[in-house]
């Protein structure tokens, strides 16, 4: 793939299937059917769960960790999305019991850990996923993209090569922020949050058309929701039409300087790596 360098001032599009496991898996393939009308396979990050709320493992030589190695082999990008995914810390502060608790139904495994069990945590999940697939984990992302001090500081001395937030992707490999903009996704656990999230990605879609990279995220809980389910669909159907998908690597692999990196040094020391290699 010599001519796959991204070139200056094309539109990408990253697109991810968040909390790929055993527990969603019917939810999962319904996603995955919608998303391959558009993209293809080897365009869709599989972010996966290793033991989703505790209740299921993904164990090498199960049945789903054979799919996730199809997959793989395939070249689809496999990302460790946290272990458990639920948050079951007692948090200190007002602020982060706000956010674990309202904006992601206690979903913010990360937020609370220390940098000790961010660091095993996350360990353990890459071992898993490069156990099953014979390859390097792309990257990390945090359930709910909830990063706490702790999880900063364990992806830079895990050295992960990409990681993002809700409100860009970085290297801490390398210590560079890749691309910046907020993701497009949807929220399923109310009415309200649906209607929100059906205007947020009409409203997105249109707002972001000028920018470097789009970033899309789809979740099984969608999948409930017909309304939700055309959205994505419609989204999707634009975003591919006007914008060449691409794998999170190739954004790392970029050049620093083209349209959609910044050049800009990270501020937060915490994201650079700390001691690479030492886990
Ligand atoms: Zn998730």
């Amino acid at each position: 793939m010599t001519d796959s360098l991204p070139k200056p001032r094309a539109r990408r599009l990253l697109v991810s299937i968040h909390d790929v496991g055993p527990l969603f898996e019917p939810e999962v393939d319904r996603l995955r059917a919608l998303l391959t009308r558009h993209i293809p396979e080897d365009r869709i990050a599989m972010l996966v769960v290793p033991n989703h709320w505790g209740k299921a493992a993904i164990t090498p030589g199960s049945p789903f960790a054979d799919r996730l190695r199809n997959w793989a082999d395939r070249g689809t990008e496999l990302f460790v999305h946290g272990w458990f995914h639920q948050d079951n810390v007692i948090h200190k502060g007002r602020v982060d019991r706000f956010k674990a608790r309202h904006m992601t139904a206690s979903e913010g495994e990360f937020l609370g850990l220390s940098e000790a069990a961010a660091i095993e945590r996350m360990a353990a999940g890459r071992a898993l996923i490069e156990d099953i697939s014979g390859r390097p984990a792309a990257g990390f992302v945090a359930p709910a993209w909830l990063y706490g001090p702790g999880a900063l500081a364990a992806v830079a001395s895990l050295g992960f090569t990409v990681c993002e937030d809700h409100m860009k992707v970085w290297s801490p490999a390398s210590g560079r922020i890749l691309c910046r903009g907020p993701v497009i996704t949807w929220a399923s656990r109310s009415r309200a949050r649906i209607a929100s999230s059906l205007a947020g990605a009409f409203l997105l879609r249109n707002a972001l058309r000028g920018a470097g990279v789009v970033r899309l995220a789809v979740h099984p809980g969608d999948t409930r929701e017909p309304s939700l389910l055309d959205s994505i669909e419609r989204t999707v159907a634009a975003l591919a039409a006007a914008r060449e998908p691409i794998r999170y690597r190739d954004l790392a692999a970029a050049p620093a300087g083209n349209a959609f990196h910044s050049n800009a040094p990270i501020p937060d020391s915490r994201l650079r790596p700390a001691r690479r290699g030492a886990v």
